[in-house]
C-alpha cells in the first residue's frame, strides 16, 4: 500500500501522502500513469519507436527509457540544449536503458522541428507525456483511495496530472495544485482545456501560485533545509524540482489554515527522485 500518514495537523486536520514514488524502481510516481495509455497506444498502432521531448535532467524522459525497455519499445529521446562532453546521471541512465538520445538547439526544440530527421512510423509523445492519454492514465491514480479525502494536493509543471486528478474527483472535493514554475497563472488555462476535451465541467480545484522558489529548476537554502528536515522526520525524501516545493508549499497553507477544519487531506508525492542525482550534480548538494 502506497498510503503512509503523516500525521494530524494544527485544528485537527489529517495529513496523508500517496508514495507514487515507490509504485515502480524506475518509472517512477506520475511518470507512470502518464505512460500507461500510451504505452498501450504505441502498441496498438505497432509503431516502430516511441519518440519524446524533454530537458536534460527530465523525469519523463528517463521514465520513458525504462518503461520502453520494460515493455520492449524502442524509445528515441529528443533533449532540450547542446550535447555536453559526458552525459548527466539522467542522461546516462536513459541510453543504460537503450534509449537513442539527439539533441535540438533550443530553437528546434521550441518548434518541435523534426524535419532533420527522417523518422516513420514513430508514437510521438509530448514533453512530460501530457496529452490526453497521460490525462487519462493519472484520473486512475487516486481509484479506491481517493474517495474519504476532502482535499488532494499535487505539484504540477504542465497540469496534465492535475488534470487527471479533477476529472477524478468527487464534487466535494477540492484538488489543489502547486505550480513549480514561476507565474503559472496561464496552467489555469491549459487545464481547462484538457478538462474540456473530457467534458468534464468539474470547478472545485484551485493553484497556489506562491511556492515555485525562484522558478523552474531553481532552488534555494529554505527549500534544501525544509527537504533534508522532511526527510529526517517523516523518512520520506522528496525532489528538488516538484515534490520538495509542494511539500513545503503544503506546509506552509497549513500554517495559514487554507485547509478546512478536521479535513482529510491527501497529498501525492508524484516521484522525481532521479532528479536529485543531476542537483547534486550542478550545485553540490545532496537531497539523497
Ligand atoms: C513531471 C512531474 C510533475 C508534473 O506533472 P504535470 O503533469 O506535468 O503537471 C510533478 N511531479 C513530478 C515528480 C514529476 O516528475
Amino acid at each position: 500500500m502506497l498510503l503512509q500518514p503523516l500525521g494530524i495537523f494544527n485544528e485537527n486536520i489529517q495529513l496523508d501522502i500517496l508514495r507514487e514514488d515507490l509504485r515502480h524502481p524506475f518509472v517512477s510516481g506520475n511518470k507512470w500513469w502518464k505512460l500507461k495509455y500510451n504505452l498501450e497506444e504505441a502498441k496498438r498502432l505497432k509503431s516502430s519507436a516511441i519518440v519524446t521531448f524533454g530537458g536534460a535532467y527530465s523525469n519523463h524522459l528517463s521514465a520513458t527509457a525504462a518503461a520502453g525497455k520494460e515493455h520492449n519499445i524502442k524509445t528515441i529521446g529528443l533533449v532540450r540544449g547542446e550535447e555536453q562532453a559526458a552525459l548527466n546521471p539522467t542522461l546516462q541512465f536513459c541510453k543504460e536503458q537503450g534509449m537513442e538520445l539527439y539533441f535540438l538547439s533550443r530553437e528546434e526544440y521550441r518548434n518541435k522541428d523534426l524535419s532533420r530527421f527522417s523518422f516513420s512510423d514513430v508514437y510521438v509523445i509530448p514533453e512530460g507525456g501530457s496529452n490526453k492519454f497521460g490525462v487519462q492514465g493519472c484520473s486512475e491514480m487516486l481509484a479506491g483511495i481517493g474517495e474519504k479525502y476532502d482535499c488532494i494536493v499535487c505539484a504540477c509543471g504542465t497540469g496534465a496530472t492535475l488534470s487527471g486528478l479533477i476529472l477524478s474527483a468527487l464534487p466535494q472535493q477540492k484538488v489543489l495544485g502547486i505550480p513549480v514554475l514561476k507565474g503559472a497563472g496561464f496552467l489555469k488555462e491549459e487545464i481547462n482545456q484538457h478538462l474540456i476535451s473530457f467534458q468534464n465541467t468539474n470547478k472545485n480545484w484551485d493553484l497556489a501560485l506562491d511556492y515555485h522558489c525562484g522558478g523552474y529548476g531553481k532552488i534555494n537554502d529554505e527549500l534544501v533545509t525544509f527537504i533534508k528536515m522532511f526527510k529526517q522526520q517523516y523518512e520520506v525524501p522528496l525532489d528538488g524540482i516538484y515534490t520538495g516545493k509542494m511539500m513545503m508549499g503544503v506546509m506552509d497553507l497549513l500554517r495559514k489554515n487554507y485547509f478546512l477544519k478536521h479535513s482529510k487531506v491527501l497529498v501525492i508525492h508524484t516521484g522525481g527522485l532521479q532528479g536529485n542525482a543531476g542537483i547534486k550534480e550542478r550545485f553540490d548538494i545532496d537531497l539523497f
